[in-house]
């Protein structure tokens, strides 16, 4: 017979607690988090007039006393179970913004509404796959004598893949300061969209807001040379937002127009360093916009709110292009398991770092993102719904919001008392995430043949 190992012997001592029902629907409850926080306390609900107790749920009868709640980790390598959550709910919040639902009218599918990628520009040239890799006949070298072609067909697999031809031609703090820029130059992007709109419509910049609002989701993917770079969701509404149609200038052909001249425009300039002078930082020329067509042509809307989502689960250590946390010394970096390039994009940020002109970038802090500090998902507040109220829609379902609402006061009482499983808890926990993993699964393919109908 097997041996047990220590998890099995802690799993049938769990199973065998009296509890263990309950303690299993606590479990089943956070989806089979990973890493579930413990608390314990307790909410009282009151009638606001009377002072009646409508509600009182107290943990002093659950399994340990305590109430396990989700990590709500959006990273795949850190909870799988939350962070499928996490993407569920971001493809709920841009399909909302894409297709209406969640409190957004269903007539924005009826909008201007683009799919647009920016990537970073180029900071020198790295190997590629697809045909031959920078094919040169006349065999060159740069001036540190290495090849300046390649003529390797790379496998994707291929480490070598997204690394310079030569680490001393690659501009690696052009690089970590473009990353440490790219919010700004966002930010700046946008209200070039909205600057171009207004004066092909003949309007003064200032009364743009009176005519037309945009709104946007968008989200952040490291690509393989380790550069960010962004896909976004853009839609023009009326001044009101969602609930408001458009001007009858406010065309999709204008909106893909004003993009694409933003795209090329804008620019931010670094702070001069003594070490590096000063950058004018602008998009890589290759801008993609696509519009996202209510009759059914271009890409689909549903595959779009996918697509976004599944980014929002990565972060740069899934992508190879950085770490899970923060580098606390110099030698951290060399201990970290990533390529050279991205090594030295981190020394880069450490280095940078150090200079006072530069401070405010907070490079060291952000050395294990390669400079990079935005959020994975930045959404304009017109956009759609938000996390808070995907969550809170949750909450209602599951009967948690029960006897709550406008003529009721809470009165809570909670604290932290830990967190993680043990050993058993979590071969259980897996097991839970497991079923319901499946159970989606089933579920989605039922929704798929009904979808279809029947041929
Ligand atoms: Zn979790
Ligand atoms: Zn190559
Ligand atoms: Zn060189």
């Amino acid at each position: 017979m097997r041996q047990l190992s220590e998890a099995d012997r802690d799993a049938i001592r769990l199973a065998q607690d009296p509890q263990f029902a309950r303690w299993l629907g606590q479990i089943t409850a956070t989806g089979g988090c990973a890493h579930p926080v413990h608390l314990s306390g307790s909410t009282t609900t009151r009638d606001a007039l009377t002072g009646e107790i409508l509600h009182h749920y107290d943990t002093r009868r659950e399994p340990g006393e305590r109430l396990s709640v989700r990590c709500r980790n959006r990273r795949a390598t850190v909870c799988a179970p939350c962070s499928r959550l996490h993407a569920g709910d971001t493809f709920h919040l841009v399909r909302a913004g894409l297709l209406g639902g969640k409190t957004v009218p269903a007539a924005v599918c009826e909008r201007p509404r683009l799919f647009v990628t920016l990537t970073a520009p180029s900071f020198g040239p790295v190997h590629r796959t697809g045909d031959r890799c920078r094919p040169r006949r006349d065999g060159g070298a740069c001036e540190h004598g290495r090849p300046v072609g390649c003529g390797t067909v790379h496998a994707p697999a291929d480490r070598l893949v997204g690394q310079p031809l030569c680490a001393d031609c690659y501009d690696y703090p052009a690089h970590v300061l473009w990353h440490a820029h790219a919010g700004k130059l966002w930010d700046r992007f946008v209200i070039g969209v909205r600057r171009h709109l207004a004066s092909s419509a003949s309007l003064p910049q200032s009364r743009f807001p009176d005519h037309a609002r945009l709104s946007f989701a968008r989200v952040a993917e490291y690509q393989k040379r380790a550069a960010v770079h962004v896909h976004a969701v853009v839609r023009l509404d009326g001044p009101a937002g969602p609930d408001d149609e458009p001007p009858a200038w406010g065309t999709v052909d204008r909106l893909n127009d004003a993009v694409r001249a933003s795209a090329h425009r804008v620019v931010v300039r670094t702070t001069y360093s003594p070490a590096v002078g000063e950058l004018t930082l602008r998009w890589g020329s290759q801008v993609d916009a696509r519009p996202l067509r209510a009759d059914g042509h271009g890409p689909d809307d549903e595959a779009v709110a996918a697509y976004v989502a599944k980014y929002v689960t990565k972060g740069a250590s899934e992508t190879g292009a950085g770490t899970d946390h923060r580098l606390t010394a110099w030698q951290d970096i060399d201990s970290t398991p990533l390529t050279d390039h991205v090594r030295t994009l981190m020394r880069t940020c450490w280095r940078l770092g150090g200079l006072p002109e530069y401070a405010p970038l907070r490079l060291r802090a952000w050395a294990h993102t390669l400079g990079y500090r935005g959020h994975i998902l930045t959404k304009s507040r017109a956009y759609s719904t938000t996390y808070a109220a995907l969550r809170a829609d949750r909450a209602e379902h599951r009967g948690h919001g029960e006897a709550s609402g406008p003529d009721t006061v809470a009165d809570a009482h909670w604290r932290y008392v830990g967190s993680g499983h043990t050993p058993g808890g979590a071969l259980i926990a897996a097991g839970v995430a497991a079923d319901l993993a499946l159970n989606r699964e089933i579920a989605l393919e039922e929704t798929r043949v009904v979808r279809r109908g029947p041929r």
